[in-house]
């Protein structure tokens, strides 16, 4: 199973970390060792001093595709729901700056939580898809699918340029503006729409 994921997909968000808004998809992949199992609580590892979460819509891809043009989501995917991108700013930012893969910051054991999956539907794609992140309650990110700059169809399109999708293949995209720090002892909920799909203790 591959796990795609996409970086910088909302104008406000690659504007807090002070990226550069791209011309066409940022695309990385994380091992299937990075989803955290279902009922796990997450351990923040040694080598980062600055965890940071990232809620994200997160796509189940239901159909073998390569090079796929004008696609329609529904004949790829069968699911979606919001999912953690965990990401090791601190890492990430050493990286970057010495031109680096991500891979360190990003996709190591655990680093990827996922929700429980809502059938996708028409109705789910051709509207705009709120969905929230709390932190201890709190909502730390208020997404809305309107606000991303690449489609989820421009996505599909743009990943299996490079790459074959197969069923079961994960595809996250994207952070809204919001990320910040996870600490020892936090709770994290994603809400698809009104309905929450996880809630991942981080261990004290
Ligand atoms: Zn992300």
């Amino acid at each position: 199973m591959s796990i795609f994921c996409i970086g910088r997909n909302y104008v406000a968000h690659a504007q807090e970390l002070g990226n550069e808004v791209p011309t066409s998809p940022v695309i990385f992949m994380k091992p299937s060792a990075s989803l955290l199992a279902e009922g796990k609580n997450f351990d923040i590892p040694s080598f980062t001093n600055d965890l940071h979460y990232e809620g994200e819509l997160v796509l189940r891809v239901s159909k073998q595709g390569k090079n796929l043009k004008h696609v329609n989501v529904l004949d790829y995917c069968d699911a979606i729901t919001v999912g953690i991108d965990f990401t090791a700013r601190d890492l990430q930012a050493k990286l970057k700056e010495k031109g680096l893969p991500w891979e360190k910051a990003k996709a190591f054991d655990d680093a990827a939580i996922i929700g429980s999956w809502v059938p996708l539907t028409s109705q789910i794609i051709e509207n705009p898809i709120h969905f929230v992140l709390r932190k201890n309650g709190a909502i730390v990110q208020d997404g809305d699918s309107a606000l991303m700059i690449f489609s989820l169809a421009t996505i599909l399109e743009s990943i299996t340029e490079y790459f074959t999708i197969y069923p079961g293949d994960l595809i996250y995209t994207g952070t809204p503006v919001g990320v910040g720090p996870t600490s020892k002892g936090d709770i994290l909920e994603g809400y698809f729409e009104v309905n929450q799909v996880f809630s991942v203790k981080v261990n004290p």
